[in-house]
């Protein structure tokens, strides 16, 4: 897996936290040039001057993924620095945290434009580079994007959304060498539950989780690393990954039942 990513060209958006920093720092040391976007320029720059200490190669833009001329420069700003692009990952994500009959319009927006339109840009700008490598196109999706989970409607909306449009890329460009993966992480400890909307659009702050029990985004990397390294269609990590993808096929109404219960436990559920 180690010798997969060296010397590949690797944007990665969302990269100034949680997975998407992760994934950075981790690719780099194996041997990957990558390409940073986020809206956060400082955090990028630190994220870029440590990587280059560590002797890795990196770049960054600032980048906000709702922009479509952002997610223009982010691949030309690869193509311009590297050469060109082996592997976009579309990891940039918000999610939200409301009952589908509280929650205001402009969430569902926000989080499609985020989630869904972010997805769309890239990937857009990024195919004919990708075309040409016989590369991969990466899509960091969720369990939410497995099944709908309850209390995170346009989440789940914005996942399942991706799913259609990056499967569809995958059979458009079949005889092509295209590699398009679709990774589904469980619950990762990471700023995206402080981050979320809640009804309104005001950011959440806290987390109805323990994130300490969390898998790490350290570990989600090195498993998204192996799932393109395998040129893998769907990349699943944990028991409720696999066990999500099981149950949705064989038995969905029980798929349905386990999901309310693990959400209705969360302190201050939606669905109380
Ligand atoms: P974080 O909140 O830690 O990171 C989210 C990243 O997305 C940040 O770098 C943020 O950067 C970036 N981002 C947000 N909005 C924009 C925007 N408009 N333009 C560009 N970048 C943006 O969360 P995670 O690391 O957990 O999330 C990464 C991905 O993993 C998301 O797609 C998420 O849905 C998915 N995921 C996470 C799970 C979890 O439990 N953590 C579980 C399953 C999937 P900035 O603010 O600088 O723009």
């Amino acid at each position: 897996m180690e010798n997969a990513l060296n010397e590949k060209i690797i944007i990665i958006t969302g990269a100034s936290s949680g997975i998407g920093e992760a994934m950075a720092r981790l690719y780099a040391k194996m041997g990957a040039k990558v390409v940073l976007g986020a809206r956060n320029e400082e955090k990028l720059l630190l994220l870029t001057q440590i990587i280059r200490a560590e002797g890795g190669s990196a770049t960054y833009i600032a980048t906000d993924v709702t922009k479509e001329e952002d997610c223009k420069h982010l691949i030309a700003k690869a193509v311009k620095t590297f050469g060109g692009v082996d592997v976009m990952i579309c990891n940039a994500g918000i999610s939200m945290r409301a009952s589908f009959d509280d929650v205001e319009m402009k969430v569902l927006h926000r989080v499609m434009d985020v989630n869904f339109w972010g997805t769309v840009y890239c990937a857009k700008y990024a195919l004919p580079y990708l075309l040409a490598s016989k590369g991969s196109l990466v899509g960091i999706s969720s369990v939410a994007g497995l099944h709908g989970l309850p209390g995170r409607t346009g989440y789940s909306a914005s996942k399942f959304a991706m799913t259609g449009l990056l499967e569809t890329i995958r059979i458009e460009n079949l005889k092509k060498g295209l590699h398009v993966m679709i990774a589904c992480p469980g619950f990762t400890a990471s700023n995206v539950r402080y981050s979320a909307l809640t009804a309104d659009g005001s950011v959440q702050g806290k987390t109805p989780r323990e994130e300490l029990k969390m898998r790490t985004a350290e570990e989600v990397a090195r498993i998204v690393a192996g799932g393109i390294a395998k040129r893998k269609r769907l990349c699943l990590m944990e028991q409720e990954g696999r066990a999500t993808h099981f149950l949705k096929k064989f038995a969905p109404s029980l798929l349905d039942r386990l999901f309310y219960w693990a959400m209705r436990r969360e302190p201050n559920s939606p669905l109380e």
